[in-house]
């Protein structure tokens, strides 16, 4: 969750017990910083939310997945807006924050919408692959409920309802999800997160032999990290494994290059298919 993502808007200070002639003195002396009129953010606000709140209509999409926490593949971009009932821009025409005007409950400029409703947006605004990824970091983090899920299938589409078939509360990052919707076509057995002895616990296991590693942003390049990646792939060829390695770049921007490297690997293997 982002701390940094407070919306308030007059009702609510007034509701709070604060004042006209106190709401003037908070925004003379810089205690919060007007976005447009009745709308207020504070001076640690992010810029996505600060640009929600000047645009006019309430965090949704993108945005508002990241903002509460979830995963997303693409990083940080455009602010996607949420301007549900009709709600007025402030910003000029052209200002690049991306717009979404599907019907849903009216709320406060500072209210996120439901899970449900942000992945919906995803899904439409994004693709299914974003959608999948999203909705498996909501499982993993409990933040969708049953309820959730049957509002979702109602709205669904032969591909969302793959994605919702195919989701699993599991999945230890976006990549991870990402290699498993994008493998599905391949009727693999693909078991995320396993525990494999003297390895460790591994990112995926393909089949019976083959592990994929998929290295995030941070991490494996500092010397000791790299260290005990080499002793992990030492410890698993002694038993039999083959281990690949992905890193963000080639699982989202170069995947044929992927999918081939792991369906070659299976073939040397030999016998990896369920
Ligand atoms: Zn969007
Ligand atoms: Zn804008």
């Amino acid at each position: 969750m982002c701390e940094r993502g407070e919306i308030v808007t007059t009702a609510r200070l007034r509701r709070s017990g604060v004042s006209g002639q106190a709401l003037r003195q908070m925004v003379d002396a810089g205690t919060i910083h007007r976005a447009r009129r009745g709308v207020y953010t504070t001076p640690a606000t992010c810029p996505a939310i600060r640009a929600v709140a000047a645009h006019g209509g309430r965090v949704g999409c993108l945005t508002a997945a990241r903002h509460l926490g979830l995963w997303t593949l693409s990083p940080p971009g455009a602010p996607h807006v949420w301007m549900c009932d009709g709600q007025r821009r402030y910003h000029d025409t052209g200002c690049g924050c991306v717009e979404h005007w599907d019907d849903g409950p009216r709320g406060d400029a500072g209210a996120t919408p439901s899970v449900p409703r942000i992945l919906c947006q995803i899904f439409r605004c994004v693709g299914v692959e974003e959608f999948f990824v999203v909705l498996e970091s909501a499982l993993r983090q409990r933040m969708i409920t049953e309820e959730g899920l049957r509002w979702l299938r109602k709205r669904s589409n032969a591909v969302m309802r793959e994605a919702l078939t195919l989701a699993r509360d599991d999945a230890d990052s976006g990549l991870e999800s990402l290699l498993r919707w994008r493998l599905r076509r391949h009727g693999l057995r693909v078991r995320t997160q396993r525990s494999i002895a003297s390895v460790g616990v591994v990112d995926a296991l393909i089949g019976d032999r083959l592990l994929v590693e998929t290295d995030g942003v941070e991490g494996h390049n500092s010397a000791p990290h790299r260290h005990k990646d080499l002793v992990r792939d030492a410890h698993a060829a002694l038993w039999g494994y083959m281990t690949l390695r992905f890193d963000y770049a080639m699982v989202v921007h170069d995947w044929e290059l992927v999918e081939a490297a792991i369906l070659g690997a299976l073939r040397t293997l030999g016998g990896a298919r369920p």
